[in-house]
């Protein structure tokens, strides 16, 4: 395919401060590979709002005004970055041979996207956008981030290092992905999954351009936690593992217990007793709390709910009431 069909979905939530901006780089970069006959002239933008608060959907309607390729798609409620990317994926693939997904606060160098495009025309169907440096995140983004895809590796995840959600995806490898149907969405970690040929691109990543982090501390936590229970029994096993390590520590410790009782001297025995008590008590709640969390996702996956729900869809043709013969 000499001009493949490109779309580029921005997953947006209360991103108003960067939007114009975003929608001006990205459409100028569309209107250079369209020049350069990359692309095909059916190529687009889709914004997806993941029900902001805030100006983003209207800013994307005058975008979609003013540009003929920017869509627009709104969601009839906050889902969350990995449903609303899905969302976007699955609407965009329905006409598109590729789709690149992409953040709204352009931390990630939209100038790649043109060798995404080349590397798709190579025959590869995904091309991971690597973080080449990482100088403009903090220290703790860093450090958090290093141990973390140190860990997913440990415990047999495969993560690319440094790859977020910037990447490029051909229509064959989405209709694959979408065969996934889990509600504890990491989409990171699936793509690796599916199969495919690929290869990674490395680039800088830079400061977001405007507005703060919708990944507070709070939300990292629970995502990468997210991540790890969804991929990997490795924690229950370890629960299991610790089980079995204080059995035998309570075994010898009852041993001198009652050593200790028969050569008389039980007022030594209070310490233990507590320490044993709480130790056993905290392997206990931690090993409660774990296999918690197991239940509760699959809690979830048996419900099959909906991953996000469609209340303007500006990008399918069905919806925009435009003639197609
Ligand atoms: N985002 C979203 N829904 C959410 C939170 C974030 O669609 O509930 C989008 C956000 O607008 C951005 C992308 O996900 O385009 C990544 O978020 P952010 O840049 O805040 O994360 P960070 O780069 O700090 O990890
Ligand atoms: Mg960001």
């Amino acid at each position: 395919m000499s001009r493949p069909i490109l779309t580029i979905v921005v997953p947006c939530y209360n991103e108003e401060e960067v939007l114009p901006e975003t929608a001006k780089q990205l459409s100028g970069l569309l209107a250079s590979l369209l020049e350069d006959s990359l692309i095909s002239e059916d190529s687009k933008i889709l914004f997806v709002d993941d029900g902001s608060k805030d100006r983003t959907w209207s800013l994307i309607e005058q975008e979609m005004e003013n540009r003929p390729f920017s869509k627009g798609l709104k969601l009839a409620k906050n889902v969350g970055h990995q449903n609303a990317l899905l969302a976007g994926l699955e609407i965009a693939n329905q006409q598109s041979d590729c789709v690149v997904s992409i953040d709204a606060d352009l931390q990630d160098d939209w100038n790649v996207i043109r060798t995404f495009v080349e590397k798709y025309k190579a025959g590869f169907d995904v091309v991971y956008g690597v973080r080449d440096k990482r100088d403009t995140d903090t220290v703790f983004k860093r450090s958090t981030a290093l141990g973390f895809y140190r860990f997913m590796n440990r415990i047999g995840i495969n993560l690319i290092p440094n790859h977020a959600d910037f990447r490029l995806m051909s229509k064959r490898a989405l209709d694959e992905l979408f065969k996934y149907k889990e509600a504890n969405l990491f989409l990171r970690g699936l793509i690796p999954l599916v199969g495919f040929p690929s290869t990674k691109v490395y680039y800088d990543r830079k400061e977001r351009l405007a507005g703060e982090s919708k990944y507070p501390l709070k939300k990292m936590i629970a995502f990468a936690f997210d991540g790890i229970t969804s991929f990997s029994v490795t924690p229950i096993r370890f629960v299991t593992l610790l089980g079995f390590l204080s059995v035998v520590i309570s075994a010898i410790a009852g041993g001198y217990a009652i050593f200790q009782q028969i050569v008389g001297h039980t007022e030594s025995g209070w310490t233990s007793i507590i320490i044993s008590i709480w130790f056993v008590g905290g392997l206990q709640l931690l090993g409660i709390g774990i296999i918690g969390e197991y239940i509760g996702k699959i809690y979830r996956e048996v419900k099959q709910r909906p991953r996000y729900a469609i209340e303007v869809d500006a990008f399918s043709n069905k919806n925009q009431g435009k003639q197609s013969l």
